[in-house]
């Protein structure tokens, strides 16, 4: 099963916008709508949400 996941923020909060008619997806989260969005399973998702906090940690280490 492939998860949708907002290439801005990560959130798999995402949707296709107005049903799909328009091909693009919404992301609930921060609101952005475009026909680029990122599909992975689970252990892809769990990578990318590993390397998000390990970005968080390198800039307030700086
Ligand atoms: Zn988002």
């Amino acid at each position: 099963m492939r998860i949708l996941v907002c290439p801005v923020c990560k959130s798999t909060n995402v949707e296709m916008d107005a049903g799909g008619y328009t091909g693009k997806y919404h992301c609930k989260k921060c609101g952005y709508v475009g026909s680029l969005i990122l599909e992975m399973d689970e252990g892809e998702l769990r990578e990318i949400i590993e390397a998000e906090k390990l970005k968080d940690k390198d800039a307030k280490n700086l």
